[in-house]
């Protein structure tokens, strides 16, 4: 047994390996779950044995030292970690401590998202972005400011009449969920390595030297605490400070709320967890901050952390289980991708059998091997996948895997052209499995969205040879179906309703649903906001489809290379034929002035448009776009974060509020779709 002193050591060299690769190279090698219990581990030793604390201990300090990538910053004000509560109990532990030190408990609190990112400080200087920073040691950040000035979100000035000189405030810079599945999906496809979670693809497209990569990462932010302001306002609430930040252009969490006791605090964070997966971007908590800055004067700070905050910890969503074999699914593209069979367990709210492996590399990258223990992580709609294997679990059984030479479901041979990371079965759509995937996404919600259309009816329909491609789908006789066991009026004409609803889609989603490679859903909406739909993009060179604001040459390459294969333009013109839309109505004649006379207001990110974007589309069909609500106001459009202040005015005056579905309608047909 080691003895205390040697235990400890032993801990803090590993807590400050694992802290280097997770601060500095973005890169855990365990999940968050382990490395909180090493650090849990340490805490109670050194509480049992006050005389093993050093002050570099990592009980002690903030994050880890700065890289050596970037110039150093020294924040204005130094940044916290923050203490973790599990339980009612914690939260209930927590605020006996500070009635303890203020003779009661605290006023009220804030309760906020913890957002799952990277911490970020801004400082304005005279209204301006001056630096943008890492938060580092604490003390000292590293200067991303080239970096996050591309990201379009985080503004380059504020706003409004009585900005002071320096302003300086933290916030979470994240990648939502859909952005990091593209991501993950380029760099398969290029070979490169994946994240293993948004936290560190956003930290890794922040930490590196190159701002045109953060500007195409698709980052988010939320602003959550105000670090200074010299000579500006002042404040007693910390609510006072969140609703001053919105009020000069800062990014501030909509889901943030006041509550006044503990139990309200625990409703809040009930409400969040139950929320979470419909997020679209991660959450692993809530903050609790008391809300009045007297009160947190008082209460102050231990070496590292606020004693007026405490971040309530959702429960983990990884979990350790066994890999029981690894076997191969053939995708739509032909990608050979290989796949955990796991001893099921319960994850992030689901049992999961089964978890994604990726690509060969990483599974010799994460060294995974049959029989072994494995971390597995299933977080929100992202698709459960193995984080890496227990190496202390080994027992020496375990077997090495290698991509199997045949596909399995077509017995044609598996080529990995050299260079390449993915290997891809040969047997095209003679291959059963890929023209099972290729339906399943057409008809996916990704895609076409056709309700009633899983796994399970296209195994049926590709067994009966109903069908054999997408525009079957359209054509085939659904009646057919009234032959099969379990099969009756009511199910076949829901399935029948579906089909006919689905090719009425919006073209965006037909030219997502056909999986040409790199065209997701923002793509695919941008290409068909240029040329209004399929037949001008079959016709488009590759230069004038690279010449789309937001569409780079690669993506031009593959929608070329796709509408250039005969087999894909004989499919289009089937779907044609079928009955499905390929073209959005045009604009002109009626529609060019569809908005005439009518006034709006942009306010908030709508999805696939940026904020000019919209300004421009309201502006092409002759209406106006202004900054402020006014009972003049025909509709207030609000995307995801809308402005507090232009929401309440448009209630108070009556005004339509409009999202981003309803806003495609007004663009297509006018004020009518108000009605
Ligand atoms: P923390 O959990 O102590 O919380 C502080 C951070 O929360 C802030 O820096 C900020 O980034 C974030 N935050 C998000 N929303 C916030 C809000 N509304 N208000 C205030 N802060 C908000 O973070 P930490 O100090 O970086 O600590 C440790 C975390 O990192 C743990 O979850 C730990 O498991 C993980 N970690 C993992 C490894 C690994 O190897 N897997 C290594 C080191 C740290």
């Amino acid at each position: 047994m080691a003895s205390p002193e040697e235990r400890a050591e032993e801990l803090r060299a590993q807590i400050r390996e694992h802290a280097h690769r997770y601060y500095i190279l973005d890169d855990p090698v365990v999940s968050d779950a382990q490395y909180d219990a090493l650090i849990k581990e340490l805490i109670a030793l050194e509480e049992d044995h006050p005389d093993l604390i050093a002050p570099d201990s990592p009980t002690q300090r903030v994050g880890a030292p700065v890289g050596d990538l970037f110039r150093p910053v020294e924040h204005l004000r130094p940044l916290f970690s923050l203490d973790n509560a599990e339980s009612r109990e914690d939260l209930e532990a927590w605020e006996a401590r500070m009635e303890r030190q203020l003779g009661g408990p605290p006023g009220g609190y804030v309760c906020e998202l913890k957002i799952d990112g990277l911490a970020v400080v801004l400082t304005y200087r005279d209204g301006s972005l001056a630096t943008g920073a890492t938060r580092g040691d604490g003390r000292v950040g590293e200067d991303i400011t080239a970096n996050l000035r591309t990201i379009d979100v985080i503004p380059l000035r504020l706003i409004g009449e009585d900005i002071p000189d320096v302003v300086e405030v933290r916030g979470e810079v994240y990648m939502p969920y859909e952005a990091f599945e593209e991501l993950n999906e380029r760099q398969v496809e290029s070979g490169k390595p994946i994240f293993a979670n948004p936290r560190n693809a956003a930290a890794g497209s922040v930490r590196q030297k190159d701002p045109a990569m953060t500007a195409e990462r698709r980052l988010g932010i939320w602003i959550y605490q105000l670090g200074l302001v010299d000579g500006g306002p002042g404040f007693d609430t910390h609510w006072e400070t969140v609703e001053y930040m919105q009020s000069v252009g800062l990014r501030v969490n909509p889901a943030s709320a006041r509550v006044e006791s503990i139990d309200d605090v625990l409703a809040y964070v009930e409400k969040a967890e139950g929320d979470r997966h419909d997020m679209p971007y991660q959450t692993d908590g809530v903050v609790i901050k008391v809300d009045s800055l007297a009160e947190q004067d008082r209460l102050g700070y231990t070496a590292k952390a606020p004693r007026w905050a405490i971040a309530y910890k959702f429960p983990p969503e990884e979990q350790v289980t066994t890999l029981k074999d690894i076997a191969i699914n053939i995708g739509r593209t032909g990608a050979a991708t290989p796949f955990a069979v796991l001893e099921p367990v319960f994850v992030g709210g689901a049992t999961v059998g089964m978890a994604t492996l990726h690509n060969e590399d990483q599974v010799k990258k994460k060294d995974v091997r049959i029989g072994d223990k494995v971390i597995v992580r299933r977080a929100g709609d992202v698709i459960p996948e193995v984080v890496g294997p227990v190496v202390a679990a080994r027992t020496g059984s375990e077997v090495e895997w290698s991509m199997p030479a045949e596909c399995p479901f077509c017995g044609n041979p598996i080529v990995r052209p050299e260079g390449e990371a993915v290997a891809r079965c040969t047997g095209g759509f003679d291959c059963p499995s890929r023209v099972r995937e290729w339906l399943f996404h057409f008809a996916g919600r990704g895609g076409m969205d056709i309700e009633h259309l899983g796994y399970k009816t296209i195994d049926l329909l590709l067994e009966g040879g109903l069908i054999t491609d997408p525009a079957d789908i359209f054509t085939f006789d659904v009646e057919r179906l009234m032959e099969v066991e379990g099969w009756g009026e009511i199910s076949v004409g829901n399935l029948s309703r579906a089909i006919e609803a689905a090719k009425d889609r919006p073209v965006g989603r037909l030219l997502t649903a056909l999986g040409i490679r790199h065209v997701g859903g923002t793509v695919a909406r941008t290409l068909v906001r240029a040329f209004r739909g399929i037949p001008a993009l079959t016709k488009a060179g590759e230069d004038e489809i690279a010449g789309v604001e937001g569409i780079g040459p690669i993506i031009a390459a593959g929608v070329r290379e796709w509408f250039d294969d005969p087999a894909n333009r004989e499919l289009i013109a089937k779907l044609g034929d079928a009955g499905v839309r390929l073209e959005e109505e045009p604009l002109e004649g009626a529609s060019s002035g569809i908005l005439e006379g009518c006034t709006f207001v942009v306010s908030g990110a709508i999805e696939g448009y940026t904020r000019e974007e919209a300004q421009a589309a309201i502006e092409a069909r002759g209406g106006k776009a202004t900054g402020s609500v006014s009972s003049k106001t025909t509709a207030l459009i609000v995307g995801e974060s809308p402005g507090a202040s232009k929401t309440r005015k448009a209630e108070e005056l009556g005004v339509p509020i409009v999202d981003a579905e309803l806003f495609e309608r007004l663009l297509e047909k006018g004020p009518a779709a108000l009605t």
